[in-house]
């Protein structure tokens, strides 16, 4: 049986053996575990392993190992999609959340996030062609959308993610991402420096790796596979 920590350790040899041939630092790629589905149990055995990032995609699930493990360092990023009655619960508990892709949830989410506290660090989760959610921001929109998120006082627009179809093809999970790399490179051109490419996840990490990823999300790779929970929209 596979541990956590070998699988952990699995999964920084699969980014460090991609960087190299990218010719990136590996430091410059981190690691999100994505431990939805998994209990508080399993990320504290990734904790003793060497992980500090964790990655939940449904606010209540998220917010309950929050609780549970709040006595260890960790950093908590939301990558779920974002109901707007859950913005606060989001805004008061994680460090980032990937997902934005609406103005309005933007805004909520600035508005509850604490004063005094650093701000929301936050990606725009953009809908390229063959994503697999339906959420996300169109291309077309992107730029407005981005120059909102950076008029809203307790929010930090850090980058961009996508998570495409799944897809065997090598060449077209690399298509994919270089799209994102490409608005991220375009909004550059305008002037809006941002550093993060939150993309690639246990299937597809190297392709995103080479088209300029610095976060990997990465669950099943790490916690093994999850099992269906039946479970709805929140
Ligand atoms: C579940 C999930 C992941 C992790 O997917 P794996 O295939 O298990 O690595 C990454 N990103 C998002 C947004 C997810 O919902």
């Amino acid at each position: 049986m596979t541990t956590i920590a070998s699988a952990l350790q699995a999964v920084k040899e699969r980014i460090a053996t991609c960087a190299k041939a990218a010719h990136r630092p590996p430091q410059e790629i981190q690691l999100v575990a994505v431990s939805k589905a998994f209990p508080a149990s399993k990320i504290e055995e990734a904790y003793r392993a060497g992980q500090n990032f964790f990655g939940e995609s449904y606010a209540q699930e998220g917010l309950e190992k929050i609780l549970a493990l709040k006595s260890l360092p960790l950093e908590w990023h939301f990558i779920g999609p974002i109901q707007s009655n859950k913005a606060r619960l989001i805004a008061e508990h994680f460090s980032w959340v990937h997902s934005v892709g609406r103005s309005n949830i933007a805004e909520r989410l600035s508005q509850a996030r604490p004063a005094g506290w650093p701000p929301l660090q936050v990606c725009i989760q953009v809908n390229i062609s063959g994503e697999a959610s339906k959420s996300g921001v169109a291309p077309e929109e992107l730029v407005s959308l981005a120059k909102y998120v950076q008029t809203l006082p307790r929010l930090q627009l850090r980058g961009l993610m996508a998570i495409p179809q799944p897809t065997s093809d090598f060449e077209l999970q690399r298509s994919r991402f270089r799209q994102l790399r490409e608005l991220k490179d375009a909004l550059a051109a305008e002037g809006n420096l941002l550093d993060t490419l939150s993309m690639g996840m246990s299937q597809d990490l190297e392709a995103a790796i080479l088209e300029g990823a610095t976060i990997v999300r990465v669950g099943t790779a790490i916690f093994g596979n999850r099992k269906s929970s039946g479970r709805g929209p929140e």
